[in-house]
């Protein structure tokens, strides 16, 4: 049996990628192990990300990626979330000034 979809749902629009879009194929036996039977990635591709700290919208080249999740054994279902000077910033903080505690937030965050 069929059901008719409701006009107002509309299929998005075909977006196919644009040709410049490379990927690269991921060797999954690099991955670190994971309890999921979903595995992590099977080819990266470069994905824009905005960053989590300053808000600007960076790129994570598929080369990155690799290297995260192959090389650095990454946890695979983890992506990009700082920019690289906010990761910079942070790797130059290491062990020092501990996180802001709940009282500085201000009292307007939803989260
Ligand atoms: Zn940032």
């Amino acid at each position: 049996m069929t059901r008719r979809v409701p006009c107002y749902i509309r299929e998005p629009e075909v977006n196919p990628d644009p040709p410049h879009v490379r990927q690269i194929p991921a060797d999954i036996s690099q991955h670190a192990p994971h309890s999921s039977w979903v595995g992590g990635p099977l080819f990266y591709v470069d994905m824009e990300f905005t960053c989590i700290d300053c808000g600007i919208v960076e790129l994570w080249s598929a080369e990155d990626q690799k290297w995260w999740y192959e090389t650095a054994k990454g946890y695979v279902f983890s992506t990009a979330g700082r920019c690289t000077a906010c990761r910079e910033v942070l790797k130059s903080r290491h062990g020092g000034t501990p996180r802001k505690s709940h009282r500085d937030r201000p009292e307007d965050t939803d989260m």
